[in-house]
């Protein structure tokens, strides 16, 4: 029998309120976004009745069966995985966020395949480790540039998957370069960048001190994978 679901949400609510009060931060300024990879359509009917309605999934491949599965239910699907130049074509009218551009090539064949608006993030590889997705800190004002001129992409924000380690604590100054790296973007372009989509299971209640506006939780909301 695994952890209650509606147990698990009442406890993430409370540790994002907590957190939200040591920094002096409006909890309702905080988005979950429920990751549902691997997690099954039944779990995820579960989640959307107990008022999850962003929903996140890290493979195209995945995430195609189970919402034609779910059909219409009021709820936005984000990606939040590597995307591959190759699935580009299957976004538009299934995701509402892309949350993983990090390069200008997949950013220029996204945009060249949409029809309409849609909400992008660029993923940022901020402690530059070679086995991750992201774009290198170094990469990122070419890419804001062509995110920002393309025709249907609407760029929110940035988004983070911190390292993993031992202590939490450790990936405070990830967030804080993710923060800063937003504000220097967000002023060379010369527009707000509201999003700032970065805390996981594993140290969301850091991410929430740090700023993050969107939290991607897996784990803290279905049990273990
Ligand atoms: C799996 C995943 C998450 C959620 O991870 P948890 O540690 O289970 O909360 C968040 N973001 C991305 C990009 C993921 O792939």
């Amino acid at each position: 029998m695994p952890a209650s679901l509606q147990a698990n949400l009442q406890a993430v609510r409370q540790a994002i309120a907590a957190s939200a009060e040591r920094a002096s931060r409006d909890p309702s300024a905080v988005t979950l976004v429920a990751v549902t990879k691997t997690v099954s359509v039944e779990r995820i009917h579960e989640a959307i009745t107990l008022g999850l309605r962003i929903l996140g999934e890290n493979r195209v491949q995945e995430a195609i069966p189970k919402m034609d599965e779910i059909g219409p239910a009021n709820v936005d699907w984000h990606l939040v995985g590597h995307l591959q130049t190759n699935k580009v074509k299957f976004i538009e009218g299934r995701f509402q966020m892309v949350q993983s551009i990090d390069s200008t090539g997949v950013a220029q064949a996204l945009d060249h395949r949409l029809g309409s608006p849609l909400e992008v993030l660029i993923e940022v590889n901020v402690a530059e480790e070679p086995q991750k997705t992201g774009a290198m800190p170094a990469d990122l004002p070419a890419i804001a540039a062509v995110v920002a001129s393309a025709g249907h992409l609407r760029l929110g924000g940035l988004m983070t998957v911190a390292p993993l380690v031992s202590d939490p604590e450790q990936v405070r100054p990830i967030f804080r370069r993710l923060r800063t790296l937003r504000d220097s973007t967000s002023q060379e372009l010369g527009m707000p960048l509201p999003v700032l989509s970065m805390g996981m299971t594993d140290d969301y209640p850091i991410a929430v001190e740090e700023g993050a506006t969107m939290l991607r939780l897996g784990r803290a909301l279905f049990g273990p994978r």
